[in-house]
């Protein structure tokens, strides 16, 4: 299994943090974690340039897009949806160059969004001429439990208090062998404890929420549940003291952390 690590910003991107997004891909198989800008230009950029015959970029990961079953957004805040209006429209226009651009097997993907945004998210596709796409969308809600299964893996949402009232959730993957949580947006950092009930391969949490400290604090007491840790999503504050977070980390965790920066690989 591998983990990209698209988007690692929060609320305000900047080059290198830009917003949330992450993919796991499981033998050839896609699944797309919030979709924050500019998640199409990021997936979609060594395709193209392969396509049209020039070089790609190595820094950069290489995605088929149409390798994408399904796409869990978490919430509905700007930082995790802004890009997936785009993204569905590369998919869309992309397919134009031939039969060989669709989705397996039927050509369609599913959408899980929060269940109020559905019909205001339905009007914005319109409003954006792209309610009428080459390829089948379905959008389904959000709900607590396992939303999505395939024979690869099983995806299961939990939901959190980030947006009270409201629709926020985190989700974890599992395969045949591993489980991937991934945090979305908190309400506290007590939260993830919500993720590692059962052993996690990989929890990918956020850090914009509470202060790096109080994640650790928390970490060291679930830690022995978890493989690895990739902080992502962290606060504008913390742009450019990645490194130092990661030492801080380190020395009180004895499992490996990551504190993300956009295009991170991890093999699983
Ligand atoms: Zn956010």
């Amino acid at each position: 299994m591998k983990v990209f690590i698209i988007g690692s910003g929060s609320g305000i991107p900047i080059f290198g943090h830009f917003n949330e997004s992450v993919l796991v891909e499981e033998k050839g198989c896609s699944y797309l974690f919030d979709a924050g800008e500019p998640c199409a230009a990021t997936l979609h950029t060594n395709a193209l340039l392969k396509f049209y015959g020039l070089e790609i970029i190595r820094s950069l990961p290489f995605i088929d897009i149409y390798s994408i079953k399904s796409i869990f957004i978490s919430h509905s805040d700007a930082d995790h949806i802004g890009g997936l209006p785009m993204l569905l429209q590369v998919m869309h226009l992309w397919q134009k160059r031939n039969v060989s651009f669709r989705f397996q097997p039927d050509n369609s993907i599913h959408l899980y969004l929060p269940s109020e945004t559905i019909d205001i998210f339905r009007d914005l596709l319109r409003v954006l001429h792209l309610s009428t796409l080459r390829y089948k969308l379905h959008i389904k809600p959000l709900r607590e439990g396992c939303i999505y299964s395939d024979e690869l893996v099983r995806v299961s949402a939990i939901r959190n208090s980030h947006i009270r009232n409201n629709g926020s959730f985190s989700f974890i993957l599992s395969s045949r062998d591993k489980r991937v949580a991934y945090s979305g947006d908190l309400g506290s950092e007590l939260e993830t404890a919500d993720l590692v009930g059962e052993y996690v391969d990989l929890l990918i949490v956020e850090c914009a929420h509470f202060n790096p400290e109080r994640l650790r604090e928390v970490l060291r007491k679930l830690e022995r549940n978890i493989g690895m840790v990739i902080v992502t999503h962290i606060h504008p504050s913390l742009y450019g003291r990645e490194k130092e977070m990661e030492k801080n980390f380190s020395e009180s965790l004895n499992c490996k952390v990551i504190i993300a920066k956009d295009h991170l690989k991890i093999e699983l």
